[in-house]
C-alpha cells in the first residue's frame, strides 16, 4: 500500500487523549513526584501553550512538575500526538524513513525520536563517566542455566570462591615448594 493511501493518523488524535495516555503509562497508580517519588501531589493548573498538559505540586518537597517532566517527551517541539504514534509505527517495523513519511517529519528528527524511545519513556539518570585510573573487579559469567537461574547463581558463587582458593593455594605451593623457580 502506498504511503498516500494511508490515513493521516496523527490528525485523528487529540491532545487530551495523548496526555491521558502518557499519564496512564507513566503513573498507572496516580502521579508521583519525579524528584522525591512522593505520591502526595496535587494538581496545579495546566500548561500555558499545551492546555491538556497537567501541572502538579509535590506536598512533600514542594517541587513542581508536569505530565512530561523527566520524560523524553519534554522539551521537544513535535506535538505529543507525533510522539504517541511513533512507537506504534516502530511496533509495525516501519523504517525511520517510512515513519517520517507518515508523520510528515524529517528523517533525522524521527531517528532522534526512535533512539530516545528505545531507551524508554522516562529519562534515565545520566551514565557515570569514568575518569583517571579505573579498576574493574573480577566478574563471573555463568552460561546455560536451563531454567534454574537461582541454583546456578548460587553454584556460580561457590565455584568462584573455590577456584579463587585453588588458584591461591597453587600460587602458594609454587612459592613455597620451589623457591628456585623464582
Ligand atoms: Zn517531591
Amino acid at each position: 500500500m502506498a504511503t498516500s493511501d494511508l490515513i493521516n493518523l496523527s490528525g485523528l488524535l487529540d491532545d487530551a487523549k495523548c496526555f491521558a495516555l502518557v499519564r496512564q503509562h507513566r503513573w498507572p497508580e496516580g502521579a508521583r513526584c519525579p524528584v522525591c517519588d512522593s505520591g502526595a501531589v496535587i494538581r496545579d493548573g495546566h500548561g500555558d501553550t499545551q492546555l491538556y498538559r497537567q501541572r502538579y505540586r509535590c506536598k512533600a518537597c514542594a517541587g513542581r512538575f508536569d505530565d512530561l517532566t523527566g520524560t523524553v517527551l519534554a522539551g521537544h517541539h513535535q506535538p505529543l500526538r507525533v510522539w504517541v504514534l511513533c512507537p506504534y509505527f516502530m511496533g509495525l517495523n516501519l523504517s525511520n524513513r517510512q515513519i517520517a513519511g507518515e508523520l510528515g517529519l524529517d528523517g533525522s528528527d524521527v531517528q532522534t525520536m526512535t533512539e530516545q524511545l528505545r531507551r524508554g519513556l522516562v529519562a534515565k539518570a545520566p551514565e557515570v563517566t569514568l575518569k583517571g585510573q579505573v579498576e574493574i573487579d573480577e566478574v563471573y559469567v555463568v552460561a546455560g542455566h536451563k531454567g534454574q537461574p537461582a541454583a546456578v547463581a548460587k553454584r556460580g558463587d561457590l565455584d568462584g570462591v573455590a577456584s579463587w582458593q585453588a588458584r591461591r593455594a597453587a600460587a602458594r605451593w609454587r612459592k613455597t615448594s620451589h623457591p628456585s623457580w623464582g
